[in-house]
């Protein structure tokens, strides 16, 4: 192995992606050549040696090929450290150049700023929140603001926080919803209190036939809930729509919405479903209860045919 004469090449202007608001910056860096290697494997034994190094990108360049390394000591999503590595592939010959940034390492202090949202800008995430807006809406808006902005993943997290502080936690058992639905079922005398007109809740192993499966990998719910009052409705009409909307997802599935339109264009909602899927079997299993739930509530056959 035999050690160049020390250069460094100042123009060097490498590209990478900003994980935290999914843009290319160029971020000017200064890059020392280091070693040439003859052989690959020299490469990776040295790279390995420093046990500081972790494969991040590749830039292909008429000269050759780039293999840019990321300080390891910090997480991959998130600041970097400025410190870094390259392999250059000389394209002219078999020669495997090591360039390194001239950088000192700051994943000690990256680290300490992407390992949380600092308060102020906690306090500013949760305002935004107020005006509804998405995460993505929200890293613009900090942006925007000159605040720090975190990684995507940090504000997931944080928002995941707030959303389980006011409405609790968020995940639910199919057990513990099948127990929610067998005890939701009881109709009762009060014309808008909601009940679950029906549901069917399926584990993988209770698939009885190709119909049932409709390219599911897990289990399968549907739940059709709705009112009195709403069934009432439904026992007159004669036309539905169904629709999911994405607009509203409960656990990350669609709701959907079956209801009527009156002469004048208003919509009368007959009730929900949410379904682990909007599948052919998904709007048979909503018409069916609708049907069932008019006839158990009104006592008589309803218009709708199905
Ligand atoms: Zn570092």
């Amino acid at each position: 192995m035999d050690l160049p004469q020390y250069f460094s090449d100042t123009e060097c202007v490498d590209e990478e992606m900003n994980t935290n608001l999914k843009t290319k910056i160029r971020r000017k860096r200064k890059w020392n050549m280091v070693t040439v290697f003859k052989t690959k494997y020299e490469c990776d034994e040295a790279i390995k040696q420093e046990n500081l190094w972790s494969f991040h990108y590749v830039n292909n360049t008429i000269e050759g090929r780039k293999v840019y390394y990321r300080c390891n000591k910090v997480k991959l999503r998130g600041n970097q450290c400025d410190a870094g590595l390259y392999l250059f592939y000389d394209a002219a010959s078999d020669d495997i150049i090591m360039f390194k940034c001239d950088a000192e390492h700051t994943h000690n202090s990256v680290e300490l700023h992407n390992s949380r949202i600092s308060l102020h800008v906690q306090q500013e995430i949760r305002k935004l929140l107020d005006f509804k807006l998405k995460p993505k809406g929200i890293m613009e808006a900090l942006y925007d603001n000159k605040f720090e902005v975190p990684s995507m993943v940090q504000l997931r997290n944080f928002l995941t926080k707030i959303k389980k502080e006011k409405y609790g936690s968020e995940t639910i058992t199919l057990g513990k919803l099948e127990q929610w639905c067998f005890e939701s079922c009881q109709t009762t005398l009060d014309i808008d209190t909601p009940f679950v007109v029906s549901y069917e809740v399926m584990y993988p192993d209770e698939f009885n036939d190709e119909e049932d499966f409709d390219g599911h990998a897990g289990s399968i719910f549907r739940i059709f809930i709705s009112t009195r009052r709403l069934l009432t409705t439904s026992s007159t009409s004669t036309k539905i729509h169904a629709d999911a909307t994405y607009k509203l997802v409960w656990q990350g599935f669609p709701i959907l919405i079956v209801g009527t339109t009156d002469a004048d264009r208003h919509f009368h909602p007959f009730g929900l479903a949410i379904c682990t899927n909007e599948e052919k079997q998904d709007f048979k299993f909503l018409f069916q209860s609708l049907v069932n739930g008019v006839e158990k509530i009104c006592q008589k056959k309803s218009c709708l045919k199905y």
